[in-house]
């Protein structure tokens, strides 16, 4: 199993290194939101320039809100920023998200195929769901077609949540090749 490998790489890491303890307040008071892409790991708190200990760093598939968790913002995202913000100081937020992205124009045959090769079957989940079709089941997975109208959207979905006060969200979208920026939506 992978988990093996890491925990022992786990072992030789505990011996070698002593983190120096710190606070949970994010120091810089800022959340920052992304994907769980792969290529995101280190480069992405690289590229930002972040250091343990400065940020909340929360990872969503597509660094997106879905669809159906949109109205009434039943979305974990914004639970996890409720909990960023009145908890642990968070006053600003920043949406990023990447080129390249898995979940742009994610493929509906391709991810029935996948159920269905796992052993879970899409047509029983639509109905168990009352997802209606496939497009149900791909607007459930959050999946989008452009990368920068996801970001706005997510940007405004945060803006416009009732559980969270007034405070300045920003999008931008990061190159998965090159780690540069691009503000795509700046608050005031
Ligand atoms: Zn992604």
């Amino acid at each position: 199993m992978r988990v093996d490998d890491i925990l022992a790489y786990n072992e030789r890491f505990t011996q070698q290194t002593h983190l120096s303890s710190i606070g949970h307040a994010p120091r810089r008071n800022l959340a920052v939101v992304t994907c769980m892409d792969c290529r995101l790991v280190q480069m992405f708190e690289q590229a930002l320039g972040l250091e343990r200990g400065d940020v909340l760093e929360l990872r969503t598939a597509g660094a997106t809100i879905s669809e159906p968790e949109r109205p009434g913002a039943a979305s974990d995202l914004i639970r996890s920023l409720a909990g960023g913000i009145y908890l642990l100081g968070v006053r600003e937020v920043v949406v990023v998200g990447h080129t390249q992205c898995g979940l742009a124009h994610a493929n509906p045959a391709a991810l029935v195929a996948a159920m269905q090769a796992l052993g879970v079957d899409p047509q029983q989940l639509i109905e168990q769901q009352k997802l209606v079709d496939i497009q149900g089941l791909v607007r459930w997975l959050g999946a989008f077609n452009d990368v920068h109208v996801n970001v706005r959207e997510v940007v405004n979905v945060i803006r416009n949540s009732p559980y969270l006060p007034k405070l300045p969200v920003h999008g931008l979208v990061i190159d998965i090749n090159t780690g540069k920026l691009e503000v795509v939506e700046r608050a005031a």
